[in-house]
């Protein structure tokens, strides 16, 4: 019953008679910086174990009204999607690979024993959103609208088991230029005590907990003097996972991009996208265990030698410096890779509509 074909998809739309006045919106999204503010509305539908997917519409962004006994608060049943809309130069507003979100989603949803939301219910509440928010996609460069997605156990119920009752959103947020003076290097610290998931846990699903998880983590990477926490696994402590909220790619003299593949991770969008970028211009690929032994030798050697994190929200994040309490890795006043910075620029280049998509990939 999970995929129960819903009824329709036709949402209902509540027009928000309280809306923000050109101005105010201007004013905003002049400087919206990121995850701040909210546009004027939001999505919801319903999901019961009797009724399925139900009541899908478009309301004024407010509060969400919840029982205190609702199990999302209580045993965290919740999964999440990030993803963006561009604004072409033409005024025409594009999301990326949404059916990829969708799909993960789904992937999420299995895991956390949630319902799964079809692919074209999730594609047509992105749209529902983006259309009666569309002034809210901002035109200066590099800026759009994040999409945030989300799914959570609303029934009132202390039992644990999977909730009867789940309801699903959708919001959004202008968001500013992730590097306004220019892509810097970041440094990174390496959690040698956390972990961010266990083997056979909920590590590449979408779900607020592997965040909460990652807090102290990324508390202990700011006290050190690092932007992100770098996790690696949790049954041997040996090998490269990904950063609290981005993917790791490593590049090696001869041009192969190898990332880690673990069954602990977020499967990134961003990252999938990149590699294919790259394997369309002739660099080899590999996605296998990377151990961070690897990665110090193969950069002190020169085998390696770019590093990237990427994802959703900064697209390509060039790493400068990994730190830990026994050893480094490269340097923070690194410069960013000639490789990453050009698969960083044909990537925004497809998505803000100024080269040729030609993968399919915007919708
Ligand atoms: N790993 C984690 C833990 C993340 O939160 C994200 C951001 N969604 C990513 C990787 C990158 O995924 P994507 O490229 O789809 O944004």
């Amino acid at each position: 019953t999970d995929l129960l074909a819903p009824r329709a998809l036709t949402f209902s739309v509540t027009k928000n008679l309280a809306a923000r006045s050109p101005q105010e919106r201007d004013e905003i999204l002049a400087n919206p910086g990121f995850g701040k503010f909210f546009t004027d509305h939001m999505v919801d539908i319903c999901w019961s174990e009797q009724g399925g997917w139900h009541r899908p519409r478009v309301q004024p962004y407010g509060p969400i009204s919840l029982d205190p006994a609702a199990a999302v608060l209580h045993y965290g049943q919740e999964i999440f999607e990030g993803m963006k809309a561009y604004r072409h130069a033409d005024g025409s507003i594009w999301t990326f690979r949404p059916e990829a979100n969708a799909a993960r989603m789904q992937r999420s949803a299995r895991r956390l024993a949630l319902p799964e939301l079809p692919t074209d219910y999730f594609i047509e509440s992105i749209k529902q959103l983006v259309a009666v928010d569309a002034d809210w996609v901002p035109m200066a460069d590099g800026t759009c609208l994040y999409l945030r997605p989300f799914m959570f156990a609303k029934e009132a119920f202390l039992g644990v088991r999977p909730a009867h009752k789940v309801a699903y959103y959708v919001i959004a947020s202008p968001a500013g230029s992730y590097f306004s003076g220019g892509v810097a290097p970041v440094s990174i610290w390496l959690s040698a005590e956390y972990s961010r998931a266990a083997h056979g846990g909920t590590g590449a699903a979408k779900t607020g907990g592997n965040y909460a998880a990652s807090l102290l983590a990324q508390q202990e990477a700011y006290d050190n003097g690092c932007d992100q926490v770098l996790f690696l696994d949790s049954r041997e402590g040996k090998y490269v996972e990904e950063l609290g909220g981005m993917n790791v790619v490593l590049v090696y003299k001869d041009g192969t991009l190898v990332t880690p593949d673990s069954k602990s991770i977020l499967e990134g969008i961003t990252r999938d996208s990149i590699l294919q970028l790259a394997e369309d211009r002739g660099h080899k690929v590999e996605r296998r265990n990377v151990s961070i032994d690897e990665w110090r030798e193969g950069q002190a050697s020169g085998d390696i030698v770019e590093a990237f994190a990427c994802g959703t929200a900064a697209v390509i994040t060039p790493i400068g410096l990994v730190k830990s309490n026994d050893f480094e890795i490269g340097s923070a006043d690194a410069v960013a890779g000639e490789l990453t910075m050009s698969l960083r620029q044909e990537l925004t280049d497809i998505q803000y509509g100024r080269i040729e998509d030609r993968h399919g990939w915007l919708t």
